[in-house]
């Protein structure tokens, strides 16, 4: 039976060499497994014949059935045309063909009866039906053709397939012959006790349904029943994956609870942690008891006080006599991240030091051996910390601030840079749910600090377009209250003049506007020092108005800073809109942003926009994010190599069956620790169908 499934698509009837090799190179396709697991895209109606009165050129396609009664061949060469009148009896419709004229010319006979399916336009003064398919039905035949009055499925085929007359209706007939070679043979890979809990159609019939649906009807139960099945595999190998790392990567313990600098820390706190931010310390700190090494990503929405938890997870750490480093995305962060650190840190003594690309020469000299002879006990700073000259005496922890920057390969050299793996907390403002996260991270165990530190008031988002006057009304309250703004150009390239010269003028015309106020300047064609400068310049109150890219997206921390203005609010994603916002309600007094467009805006543009100005939940946001982008980026950024070999589920779209996969999966791994239940024979032997196919036992 698995040797059938596991035949060379080649052999399958009228397939061949020459098919095989573009259902491989254009689909992926080699086995007849994977051929049946090739699913239509759409389906086109075919339930309903139509009549010719009935016809009106606001139809999609439809069908009828007809006899021809002329037809003729009109001009000559690439303009050659072929034009049919055909009529049912109830009128007539003109039938014309561009190309293939003369094909067509061959094969229509006046004594056929034919089913023609196309969309019917206005044309010529008379109802008529361009490029239509038509189908010889013989007189002892139903009207309704070859798709007996079914649904019509659709399969993506690509140019270099069609040319080779591999469309979809051919590949709809190839797979009523792969069905017709199959009958008999189960095709099931859930044990029933799977199926019946989750009242899951059998996959013949799944597979059946979805290939060669009766009725629209069929189509719901079938598709439910194979997005389980990859959800249910995908989750079942991430939560085998995550099982055998467990066992596998030692880490340090981390025995000691803050007997000295996390209790000085704590009762030095000016506030106290909020509910969510306790949990995830208990999280963390269980994770560091337990000698394998932590993998943990947090989630909190910009201000939700992840920098405090990291902190505190330092002092773990250096508690343990064991060094902590932290590493951000960009200079001015590193910088940022460094001044909060040491200002908390002031009266504990301990040596908290910074490394960036800029940092050189002796300077950096001395940092370098502090870190190696193990004084330096907190070393934040850049990427500059993984490169090799960067050597711990006892590295126990690395932080990664704002981690979609990061990639997979960065955390690995972090972890060489230790006998035994330091442990890694990633921390992360652009949250996504957390079934999604589980997915997407496999690898990294995910806290979610759900809860904003009390007394934050939500941001007033506005959305205008080019209303200049009463945003400058604005603007000047809030200036004449004291308070400090940003305005914000897209930069999309740091290269791109258009863009620069926006900003440039848009600095100048704030400059005009608000002449008793100080304007800064920042973008990254300046050197950090000079970005530093202006920070700095901004951060204490000597410029009033930042004018900047988004260099200053994500992080920033300047809490008199009341207003956001972004302009072009429409080259940016949602993601970024919030970060962006985030800059400003950081302090007590009421924020504001104001999203500026100046374009007419698409649909999906729009959206963004009143999204912004309805919410200001970062986990809503970026679920609607997810949704009006789809899945595509997510699946670029998966960070445990898994492959997310979807075919017919999608991780954002069905997020909710994932989640109800997820626990299916775990019942599982929980039930059966050693993959010895007979009930679960049929899973075992789908996986290692699956570590055959993807090779995947040489990813963990
Ligand atoms: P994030 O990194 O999640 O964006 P931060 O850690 O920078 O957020 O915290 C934002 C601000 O909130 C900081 O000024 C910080 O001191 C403050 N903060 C953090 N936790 C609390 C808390 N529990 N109560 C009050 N303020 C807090
Ligand atoms: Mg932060």
């Amino acid at each position: 039976m698995t040797e059938l499934l596991d035949q060379d698509i080649k052999y399958l009837k009228g397939v061949g060499p020459h098919r095989a090799k573009l259902l491989e190179s254009e689909l992926g396709v080699k086995t007849l497994r994977e051929f049946v697991t090739t699913f239509p895209y759409k389906y086109i109606d075919r339930t309903e014949i139509h009549t010719v009165n009935n016809l009106r050129e606001d139809m999609p396609y439809v069908q009828i059935c007809v006899h021809i009664t002329d037809f003729n061949t009109e001009g000559s060469g690439s303009r050659q045309r072929l034009k049919a009148i055909a009529t049912d009896g109830t009128g007539y419709v003109e039938l014309v063909w561009f190309q293939g004229a003369k094909y067509y010319e061959r094969q229509i006979k006046l004594t056929e009866r034919y089913l023609v399916f196309g969309k019917p336009s206005w044309f010529n003064g008379r109802i008529s039906v361009v490029h239509p398919e038509i189908e010889v039905i013989r007189p002892d035949q139903p009207a309704e053709g070859t798709f007996g009055g079914k649904l019509q499925p659709h399969y993506h085929t690509t140019e270099r397939m069609k040319r080779a007359s591999l469309t979809s209706k051919v590949m709809t007939r190839l797979m009523t012959d792969a069905f017709a070679l199959l009958s008999g043979h189960d095709l099931e890979t859930l044990p029933e006790y799977i199926r019946n809990a989750y009242h899951l159609i059998d996959r013949n019939e799944a597979l059946r349904r979805i290939h060669f649906p009766d009725s629209a009807a069929d189509l719901p139960e079938a598709s439910r029943r194979l997005k389980f099945d990859e959800l249910f595999y995908l989750q079942l190998d991430l939560l085998r994956y995550v099982r055998r790392r467990k066992q596998r990567d030692v880490g340090t313990v981390f025995a000691k609870v803050g007997p000295a600098f996390l209790d000085f820390f704590q009762n030095h706190l000016p506030f106290s942690l909020t509910g969510a931010q306790k949990r995830v310390m208990h999280e963390i700190r269980d994770d560091l008891r337990t000698g394998r090494q932590m993998n943990r990503l947090v989630q909190g929405d910009v201000g939700s006080g992840k920098t405090v938890v990291a902190l505190m997870t330092c002092l773990l750490a250096i508690d343990n006599g064991f060094q902590a480093c932290l590493m951000a995305p960009t200079e001015i962060l590193a910088g940022q991240h460094f001044a909060t650190i040491t200002g908390l840190l002031r009266d504990t003594g301990i040596d908290v030091r910074l490394l960036t690309g800029s940092v050189t020469g002796k300077k950096r000299k001395t940092i370098l051996e502090a870190t190696a002879e193990g004084r330096c006990q907190l070393l934040v700073g850049t990427h500059a910390l993984i490169e090799p000259t960067v050597v711990f005496q006892r590295l126990g922890l690395a932080i990664i601030d704002e981690q979609h920057r990061f990639g997979v390969k960065q955390r690995a050299m972090l972890w060489a840079k230790n006998t035994i793996p330091p442990h890694v907390l990633v921390m992360t403002a652009t949250p996504i749910p957390r079934t999604l996260a589980m997915t997407v991270y496999g690898d990294l165990d995910v806290s979610v600090i759900d809860e904003l530190p009390p007394g934050r008031q939500p941001v007033t988002t506005l959305h205008f377009n080019s209303q200049e006057a009463t945003l400058h009304d604005g603007l000047l309250r809030q200036l004449k209250e004291g308070r400090q703004v940003y305005v914000v150009y897209p930069l999309i390239e740091e290269s791109e003049k258009t863009d620069l010269q926006d900003l440039m003028t848009g600095f100048e015309s704030i400059s005009a506007a608000f002449p008793e106020y100080k304007v800064g300047i920042m973008h990254g064609r300046m050197s950090s020092t000079e970005k530093d400068e202006a920070m700095a310049r901004f951060s204490s109150g000597e410029t009033q108005i930042l004018v900047a890219t988004t260099v200053i997206e994500v992080g920033v921390n300047v809490p008199n800073a009341t207003v956001m203005v972004i302009e072009n609010a429409d080259r940016f994603g949602l993601s970024q809109l919030h970060q962006l916002r985030g800059r400003v309600g950081r302090g007590a007094d009421k924020s504001y942003c104001i999203l500026i467009t100046h374009n007419r805006l698409s649909d999906h543009t729009l959206r963004r926009m009143e999204i912004m100005t309805e919410t200001c939940d970062g986990f809503r946001i970026a679920e609607e994010d997810l949704r009006l982008r789809g899945s595509g980026d997510l699946q670029g950024t998966a960070q445990s190599g898994m492959p997310l070999d979807l075919n017919i589920a999608d991780i954002v779209r069905d997020a909710e069956l994932m989640a109800v996969c997820r626990e299916a999966a775990m019942h599982v791994v929980e039930t059966d620790p050693d993959d010895s239940l007979p009930q679960n024979d049929i899973i075992r032997r789908q996986l290692k169908i699956m570590t055959h196919r993807e090779d995947f036992s040489g990813i963990s």
